[in-house]
């Protein structure tokens, strides 16, 4: 549950700050849109702060994921260069973390075959998240994809052996998926995987401008690098309430409270200060929460653009990359056979 994933991510923190050398984290994203503040908040920030601290950090660039609730993958090369670009622009560093695409690394697809062995349809059927998904998706029927994808996650966490995961609230089932393969595993074969845990952030399910999850494929998402005039536009759409006065309570007022969390996050304050310094009127909410934002996004969106002038050096750094979680995969993918005994 989400209290429990939080204790233990308190715990978690504990132990990363005495000894940032004892974790490997492996985290990404689906190539599906550009990158927004709930991807900022919610893992993106996670992921830059533990890098500067010093743990070993891989990022996932999950192309094949983009086929689980559509049928073909659009623009996929640019989107890719996208998603590279949020990257750099938040604070990842190549020659510190490893950015690479699934798709590129053989060995790492090879695990997805003795790991579907050691799961149950049933259990698959069971899982939320995809549940969720196949109400949301564009595909004509669903795939065979969409039901192992969390199977596919568990090769993309444990090839490297990661022991921490920095994601947002919706991938907790997911990560129950990757724990139970990796004791599975472990207890058929012999130790191999660490069973690792999601570290959540202080905003594990920012909610986007209609008051749902925000999210890449909805339009309800303010873009990393989106410009300080669309940030506006959107934050002036954004759907409030009809109360007058401003107060910062999530589970009664979502869309309000999302939109005042938003501000707090940006000033590094508290949500409930923030409403009160607001006072009323939806109108003084969304001027404060735009100010905010684009105050705080702007040295990002500046570096962005300055990497997005030399798409060469972009295409290098996920080409090295490959080849970084290739030689890691390969060694991981060697392990496995020889304790499932087929090492010929
Ligand atoms: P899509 O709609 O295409 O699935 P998405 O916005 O859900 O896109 P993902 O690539 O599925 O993005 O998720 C990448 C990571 O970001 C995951 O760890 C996920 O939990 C986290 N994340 C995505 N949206 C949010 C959000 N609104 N709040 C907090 N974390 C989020
Ligand atoms: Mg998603």
């Amino acid at each position: 549950s989400l209290a429990v994933a939080r204790r233990r991510s308190a715990e978690l923190e504990e132990r990363i700050r005495r000894e940032p050398g004892s974790f490997r984290v492996l985290t990404g994203d689906r190539p599906t849109g550009p990158l927004h503040l709930g991807h900022y908040f919610g893992t993106l920030r996670n992921r830059v702060r533990l890098q500067d601290a010093g743990v070993e950090t891989f990022v996932l660039v999950a192309d094949y994921q983009v086929l689980t609730d559509r049928d073909v993958a659009e623009r996929q090369a640019e989107t890719v260069e996208e998603l590279l670009l949020d990257h750099l622009a938040v604070g990842i560093d190549p020659e510190r973390s490893v950015i690479f695409a699934h798709s590129a690394v053989p060995a790492l697809n090879q695990l997805l075959l003795p790991f579907l062995s050691l799961v149950s349809v049933a259990e698959l059927q069971r899982n939320p998240t995809v549940k969720d998904e196949i109400a949301h998706s564009r595909q004509s029927a669903v795939s065979g994809l969409m039901f192992t994808y969390p199977v596919h996650q568990a090769a993309d966490i444990l090839f490297c052996k990661a022991n921490l995961v920095p994601v947002g609230q919706d991938q907790l089932p997911h990560l129950e998926v990757t724990r139970t393969v990796a004791r599975r595993f472990d207890d058929r074969y012999g130790p191999v995987f660490p069973v690792p845990d999601a570290l959540l952030s202080e905003a594990p399910l920012l909610l986007g401008t209609d008051g749902t999850k925000m999210s890449k494929s909805r339009g309800n998402s303010i873009a990393l690098g989106a410009t300080a005039d669309a940030t506006a536009k959107l934050i002036k759409g954004a759907r409030t309430d009809a109360e007058r006065h401003i107060t910062y309570d999530p589970e009664h007022r979502p869309e309000v409270s999302s939109l005042v969390l938003l501000a707090a996050l940006c000033e590094g304050g508290d949500p409930h200060a923030v409403a009160e310094e607001i006072g009323g009127g939806a109108a003084a909410l969304k001027r404060r929460v735009t100010e905010s934002v684009n105050t705080f996004m702007a040295p990002m969106r500046a570096r962005r653009a300055a990497y997005a002038k030399d798409r060469t050096y972009l295409r290098e750094v996920l080409r090295s990359g490959n080849e970084r979680a290739g030689a890691v995969a390969e060694a991981t993918l060697a392990e496995v056979r020889q304790a499932m005994g087929t090492h010929y």
